[in-house]
């Protein structure tokens, strides 16, 4: 069998967007930084989403986020201190590297986040992957991230096995505006609660009428 093609895959994901967003609006998940956080509190919840899951992150984030409020503050702390919140996750390393990013944007851009892939990508311990939910959530660019969760569905949803580069290429062919962040996050949730890794729950799943992998 030929693997479906990339417009048979968009156009399919097209047709179940209204259900995917009903969905999200009953089941959707509410994290801090999914609110206004700015560039700041978007950092600091990337860094720590990274190999934990997202509600074992909301409590440190929130903790987190009481004790340095503001870039300024982390940049002017004892790296120590910043270090104990993230040895709780487990992610002693990614303390310095939040330090690093933190202070560069501060002291290269004055505190404003560039709007810009190659500028986003120069700072230390920014990758593919963060650079792009910061120019979507924070810049209000056209960009989709593709984690894990994202790269899993849209591979079972099309039928090929899929990299994370080709599963934010086909949802920004797919969907444009408000609506790319919306899908996008709509999905990561997804992945979390119907779409797991091991045992799809298919049959409550709002993407079931389009998807090629769909179980019963
Ligand atoms: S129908 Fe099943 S395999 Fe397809 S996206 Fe939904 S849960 Fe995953």
């Amino acid at each position: 069998m030929t693997s479906p093609s990339s417009a048979d895959v968009i156009g399919r994901l097209v047709r179940v967007r209204d259900e995917l967003l009903r969905w999200f609006g009953r089941h959707g998940r509410r994290f801090p930084w999914r609110g206004e956080v700015g560039w700041y509190g978007v950092l600091v919840a990337e860094f720590m989403l990274v190999r934990t899951r997202s509600e074992v992150a909301e409590r440190a984030f929130r903790e987190f986020m009481l004790e340095f409020p503001e870039p300024e503050a982390l940049c002017s702390s004892s790296p120590q201190r910043v270090l104990d919140h993230f040895r709780k996750l487990g992610l002693p390393s990614r303390a310095e590297r939040l330090i690093g990013t933190v202070c560069a944007v501060l002291e290269r851009y004055g505190g404003e986040i560039p709007c810009d892939y190659g500028e986003l990508r120069r700072l230390p311990g920014v990758g593919d992957y963060i650079a792009r939910v910061l120019l979507s959530r924070v810049c209000g660019k056209h960009a989709a991230f593709a984690d894990s969760n994202v790269v899993r569905i849209l591979s079972r949803f099309s039928g090929r096995l899929l990299n994370g580069s080709e599963a934010a290429r086909i949802l920004e062919e797919a969907f444009t505006g408000r609506d790319l962040l919306s899908i996008n996050v709509a999905l990561i949730d997804l992945g979390s609660k119907v779409c797991g890794p091991r045992s799809p729950r298919c049959p409550g799943c709002p993407l079931r009428e389009g998807c090629f992998s769909r179980l019963g």
